[in-house]
Formats: C-alpha cells, sequence, structure tokens
C-alpha cells in the first residue's frame, strides 16, 4: 500500500495546510470534516468473528454507513481514503495505564511490586505538575502511534492538585479518548506525605477537576482506591462508594496484584482476597473496573461476574514484576468482561497495545500447557469492545457499526511479516505489530495520517520529554528509598 495509494483524497481537510507550529493548536469539533469515505479495506468490526472487504462513512465523527463492496456514490467534498491492502478495526483500547511513567521506562529494574511500589510512590515528593504534562503526552504519541484510541488514566500520585490537571491537557490536547480514574490513597507506610489524602479533601479535589472539565466529548472521568488495602483504609472505600455514587462515576482499582497485596488483607483484615475485601464495601460493580487481579479465587471471579465488574489484564507488567498470572481463562468462561492494559511504562516499558495482546494470547497457552484455551478473537476482543465496555463506552465505540464514534484505525497488512493473510484475527494478535498502524482517528478526527502525526507536534513533545525526563532524573537522585 503507497502513501498515495492510501491517501486518494478528492477535498483537503480543514486546516491541512497549516505551518506546523500552528499544528500545534487544538482542532475544535466543529472544523473536522464533515464526511470522510474509507473504501476497499478489510473491515474487521469485531461484533462478530467476521470480516469482510467494503466500505465505511463517517458524517460528523459518526460511522454513518458501513457495508460490503464498493460505495453506490462518493459524496460532494467528501475526502476518500482508499485503504487497498489496509485492515479496518475499531481503535484499540487502553484500559489501564500511567502515562507519566514513560519517563521512567528502565528506571527500577527487576524488583517486586512492593519494593517497586516503594520508588513510585517515593517518586510523587519530587514529581512536578510539567513532568506530567510532558510525560503523558509522550505517552499518548506513542499510544497513538501503536492505534490505541482510548486510554484510561489511572491517576494515583497527586502531590499537587495541578498533577492531574496537566495530565489531563496533555491527554486532551493530544486528541486521544481518555477516562481519567482520579484514585485517593490515605494511608500507608511507603506512601509519602505529600500525596496522602483525607478522603474530604480529595473528594473536594475532584469536584473540582469535574466542574472544570464539563461537556467534553472525548473526556470521561472515574474515581476510586489506589491499591487496596495497602494503601487506603476501609473508612476511604465506604466513603468512595458513597462519592461515587452522589457523581455517577465508575471506580478504578489495583486489585490483588501480587501475593503480598493478598497477604496484606489477610494479615490485616481476615479475608481471604482482595476481590471478597472490597466486596463488603460495594467497590465490585458494574461501572467498576479492577486491574491485575492476578491472585484472585474461584470464589471471587464468581463476585465479578454476578457484579459485572470488568478486569483490566496487563500482562506484561505481571511478567516484568513477577505477579503470577491472572486466570483470564477461567474469567472468560465465567462471564467477566476483561480488556487489556499496558500499565504504566516503569512496569512494561512500552505503550504497546500490539505487544500486550500478543503476550496475552501466549501467557494463557503457556500457563494452561494448551495451544487451544484462548482464541485470538477473544484476545482481539478484549483489546476492543472489552475495553470499551469496562470504561462504560461500550455504546460509543469498541466496534464499528454504525451510530458509533468513528474511532478506528487502518493497519497495513501488506507487508512482509503480514502476508500471505490466512486467520485475520491470529495475524492481527500474533504477526502485527505497532508500527503498522498507519492511520489512527478518534471522533472521526484524524491524528495520524500515513504515520505522521496531524495535530501534535512529534519532536517538539519528544524534546519537551527529554527535558523533562533530566529534570526528574536530578530530583530523584536526591531521593532515597
Ligand atoms: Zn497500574
Amino acid at each position: 500500500m503507497t502513501n498515495e495509494a492510501l491517501f486518494t483524497r478528492h477535498s483537503l481537510v480543514e486546516g491541512e495546510n497549516r505551518s506546523p507550529s500552528a499544528r500545534k493548536s487544538f482542532t475544535p469539533e466543529s472544523l473536522i470534516m464533515s464526511s470522510t469515505l474509507i473504501t476497499n479495506a478489510l473491515i474487521v468490526p469485531m461484533t462478530e468473528r467476521g470480516s469482510f472487504n467494503g466500505y465505511l462513512r463517517i458524517e460528523n465523527g459518526a460511522i454513518a454507513a458501513v457495508d460490503s463492496g464498493t460505495p453506490p456514490e462518493v459524496l460532494p467534498d467528501e475526502q476518500v481514503i482508499d485503504a487497498a491492502g489496509a485492515v479496518l478495526l475499531p481503535g484499540l483500547v487502553n484500559a489501564h495505564t500511567h502515562l507519566y511513567q514513560v519517563l521512567l521506562r528502565a528506571v527500577w529494574e527487576d524488583l517486586e511490586l512492593m519494593p517497586w511500589l516503594r520508588r513510585i510512590y517515593g517518586c510523587a515528593r519530587v514529581l512536578r505538575p510539567e513532568h506530567f504534562y510532558a510525560g503523558s503526552l509522550l505517552g499518548c504519541v506513542e499510544a497513538l502511534r501503536s492505534g490505541v484510541t482510548i486510554i484510561c488514566e489511572h491517576n494515583f500520585l497527586n502531590p499537587s492538585s495541578d498533577c492531574a490537571f496537566e495530565t489531563i491537557r496533555a491527554i486532551e490536547n493530544s486528541g486521544v479518548r481518555g477516562v481519567f480514574a482520579r484514585t485517593i490513597m490515605d494511608r500507608g507506610e511507603i506512601v509519602p506525605d505529600c500525596t496522602k489524602e483525607k478522603p474530604e479533601q480529595a473528594f473536594r479535589q475532584i469536584e473540582n477537576l469535574l466542574s472544570q472539565h464539563q461537556n467534553r466529548h472525548r473526556l470521561r472521568f472515574m474515581t476510586g482506591p489506589n491499591t487496596p488495602p495497602i494503601n487506603t483504609t476501609p473508612e476511604l472505600l465506604r466513603e468512595l462508594r458513597r462519592f461515587a455514587d452522589d457523581h455517577s462515576l465508575g471506580i478504578s482499582a489495583h486489585v490483588a496484584e501480587s501475593k503480598s497485596v493478598v497477604q496484606v488483607v489477610q494479615n490485616q483484615h481476615g479475608n481471604n482476597g482482595v476481590v471478597e475485601f472490597l466486596a463488603q464495601f460495594d467497590i465490585p460493580a458494574a461501572n467498576s473496573i479492577f486491574a491485575h487481579c492476578v491472585h484472585v479465587s474461584e470464589k471471587e471471579i464468581g463476585i465479578l461476574r454476578e457484579t459485572g465488574t470488568s478486569v483490566s489484564h496487563n500482562p506484561v507488567s505481571n511478567m516484568m514484576l513477577g505477579d503470577g498470572i491472572a486466570p483470564i481463562v477461567e474469567m472468560l468462561r465465567q462471564g467477566v468482561n476483561v480488556g487489556l492494559g499496558t500499565d504504566g511504562a516503569a512496569s512494561n516499558h512500552s505503550q504497546d497495545l500490539f505487544e500486550t495482546m500478543k503476550a496475552a494470547s501466549l501467557l494463557q497457552k503457556v500457563h494452561h500447557q494448551d495451544a487451544g484455551v484462548i482464541d485470538p478473537f477473544s484476545v482481539l476482543r478484549m483489546a476492543t469492545a472489552g475495553g470499551a465496555k469496562a470504561l462504560g463506552l461500550e455504546s460509543v465505540c469498541g466496534t464499528v457499526e454504525v451510530g458509533k464514534r468513528a474511532d478506528l484505525i487502518l493497519i497495513d497488512v501488506d507487508t512482509v511479516h503480514n502476508q500471505p493473510v490466512n486467520d485475520i484475527f491470529s495475524q492481527l494478535v500474533h504477526c502485527a505489530k505497532a508500527s503498522d498502524v498507519q492511520t489512527v482517528m478518534v471522533n472521526g478526527e484524524i491524528l495520524m495520517r500515513d504515520r505522521q502525526l496531524q495535530r501534535i507536534d512529534e519532536r517538539q513533545i519528544l524534546t519537551d520529554a527529554k527535558l523533562a525526563h533530566r529534570d526528574l532524573m536530578e530530583r530523584v537522585s536526591q531521593l532515597s528509598f
């Protein structure tokens, strides 16, 4: 697929000829071209196990038509993208990450969860809002370049209120669809005082965030405890459920990530597992997403199913920290909704969801010593529709269907490592690479075209991130853990 073939254009996108510096500015939703037609694509809608060659029309940011064959007409002033040689897929959903941590890739290596967390939390003493902005924007760029259109940012370090604002500003400037989960820590020997909050104080901060980000099309909010019970009191959990309900917020939490967390819940609270512990406070719920769930019992998987709680599976992070293997096959068999996440780059080293899909597939196969225990469609579904449902966005995106927002990606499969195509689901999970993603759009706005970012200046973001990294490392070097 040549660049020219991919973008046969009948007219210019609004603002296409803007200067490089002007590209840094926001594109208002009203300026997004009203109609785009994608032709000759291999469409993988993820509504069922199937694919077809066809076309898709986007009008005002939503999918207006999708069908097999060729379109009956090209509308006046319609932008046409010839996607011959490409797969059209719903944008991938990163259901759990911490974007700023790209500044901390490969800093604290070969550590298990608790000593690693001591450093991650301790870093709050020197993290500044500008680190969150520069790191989060670089993280968004990495995500977009690997086909991610929706990011759930699980925010947990707030030494100042501006840290959350700057992270959100980065997400919004990148154009990606964001779910910002502003979580709370109110206890913990390894949690620095500067980022510990009294519940009431944290709730006021969250209400301030909500009031200052009203009517944002691409932004949703959640709340939650960070890693119960090691950094949250039972009182906080009780009040969090009430606060979340009062504000119609979902809950995001790290749950049963390592055996050490389960030991704390057993020793300090007398519960067998973290999910059982959280159930006392009604934290498991249909609008809750639990990251990890590595060490959960059969009974706890039952609680997840009965309450409709979703799980974010983060296999690369779990392997990197030596946490263990989440019982994903058992969850899927019981009907628990599962999405995929990278987790932060401090425990994954990347934001690449293609890598995560392959790891998720292979890890279950080797764990069960059964090559057929999980199929690639199920893995791809976790990375798309499963993630969208986990974040309460199943009516908005996650599949290619008329009426949903146009959060879509085009993946070039006319490449050496992708050809010949036999089983498209297996090949998207096991052969395709992040670098095969050619085009990324959110809400119909093309954010990356022919691997060139359209809204933001990638070189400038890299430069800024390097400066922020140097400053952060100087500050970190003054710390003792
Ligand atoms: Zn995490």
